[in-house]
């Protein structure tokens, strides 16, 4: 059977050119970026390269990029190399009630060692609500943390004006970018943005891979101790292969960012116009403007969110309820009980997040098969 997949907000595949750049990293090119023979010196010049490349995306400076094990690790590094470099200076930090989980679980872990959280709540459509975090701001904030665009929903916050309010107050401003990355354009300069993450796998890169852009002049303490690696922020000999395909994957999507997110939004909006047409009471979730053009949340009442995806399934359709971090508990999503939905409407949701490969045929096949899923399990 046919696979259909529409989940590219938990992973992606690699594309082709991405594999064919990475190949020779693992075979005649395996130097260690380290060693001073030529052979080291390839792995070097070739991470220096993607370091560029990952640097073109965002609009900052090369030497602003470190290079991690993935977008949990990015996002661990900086929320707590920011705490524990300034906890002379203070010990709260803001986020919000509906951030990833390598965001919410590492501010959880810093409660257990002295610091205080503010987690902001978002309102129906999953926007931080500018007037709170300007209220929760203290005089000991030394981080808010606050993520470009939502795994589940989609929604993109007003990024460049939470970056203006924690400049003129002199706080950090981190922003988890790895759903935004690649999908939208990015621009840290402009935006004001102190640091950021991103990841690999989910931009057509492998997985095991991420990176951290901090803006220089921001100083944190580095997570993994050991060799110097990465101007002695990251230790550990470097993932070449990795880091040269997360280059390859940022070149192509700067290159045909315009290209695709055209595709994903009308491959979304003929999505949504053909649901509506042919299901009877569905809600979409999230805000329909400010959102990330290749993700469709539903929730359809009445219906068993498992049952719904194993159904789909069978069909050779891969989609999501809530998130990939998520499934595997029965608890409903927090993102959507952060918007307000109940318990069962939250387990009675749908993810479909659409991805470069994806064509209207498939849209087709998707909701011919849904309509039949639907009706069948609300009888
Ligand atoms: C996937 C994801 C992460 C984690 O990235 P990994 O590379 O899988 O560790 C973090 N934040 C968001 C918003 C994500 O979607």
């Amino acid at each position: 059977m046919k696979i259909r997949y529409f989940d590219h907000a938990a992973t992606t595949r690699v594309i082709k050119k991405v594999w064919e750049e990475m190949v020779p990293y693992f075979e005649e090119r395996y130097g260690n970026p380290s060693s001073l023979y030529s052979m080291g010196r390839i792995s070097k010049k070739a991470i220096e390269e993607a370091r560029i490349k990952v640097a073109t995306l965002i609009n900052s400076n090369p030497n602003e990029i470190y290079f991690t094990g993935c977008g949990s690790e990015s996002d661990n590094t900086i929320i707590k190399g920011i705490a524990h470099r300034n906890k002379n200076k203070g010990k709260h930090i803001i986020t919000s009630s509906f951030e990833h989980p390598a965001i919410l679980h590492t501010c959880q872990v810093l409660q257990t060692q002295g610091f205080e959280v503010t987690y902001l709540k978002v309102d129906k459509e999953g926007f931080v609500k500018i007037e709170e975090l300007r209220n929760a701001i203290r005089n000991d904030t030394i981080l808010i943390s606050i993520m470009f665009a939502n795994n589940e929903i989609g929604t993109i916050q007003p990024i460049e004006m939470i970056a203006k309010i924690a400049k003129m107050y002199n706080i950090v401003f981190h922003t988890d970018a790895v759903q935004a990355c690649g999908n939208i354009p990015i621009d840290v300069k402009r935006l004001g943005i102190d640091a950021l993450s991103l990841s690999g796998h989910k931009i057509y890169g492998p997985k095991g891979i991420g990176a951290l852009y901090v803006r220089n002049g921001i100083e944190f303490e580095k997570l993994i101790e050991g060799g110097h690696q990465e101007k002695n922020k990251r230790a550990g000999t470097e993932n070449v292969a990795g880091i040269v395909g997360l280059g390859k994957a940022c070149e192509l999507a700067n290159r045909q960012l315009k290209e695709n997110m055209q595709h994903l939004k009308s491959l979304r909006d003929y999505f949504l116009s053909q649901v509506e047409e042919k299901i009877k009471d569905v809600k979409l979730n999230g805000s329909i403007e400010n959102r990330l053009p290749g993700n469709a949340n539903l929730s359809f009442p009445g219906v068993d969110g498992e049952a719904l995806l194993l159904n789909l399934d069978a069909k050779g359709i891969c989609a999501s309820a809530g998130s990939a971090c998520s499934s595997g508990s029965s608890k409903p999503s927090h993102v959507l009980s952060s918007i307000g939905l109940s318990k069962e409407l939250a387990n009675s949701s749908l993810r479909i997040t659409f991805g470069e490969e994806n064509t209207k045929e498939d849209v087709d096949y998707l909701v011919e098969n849904l309509c039949e899923i639907v009706e069948k399990l609300r009888k």
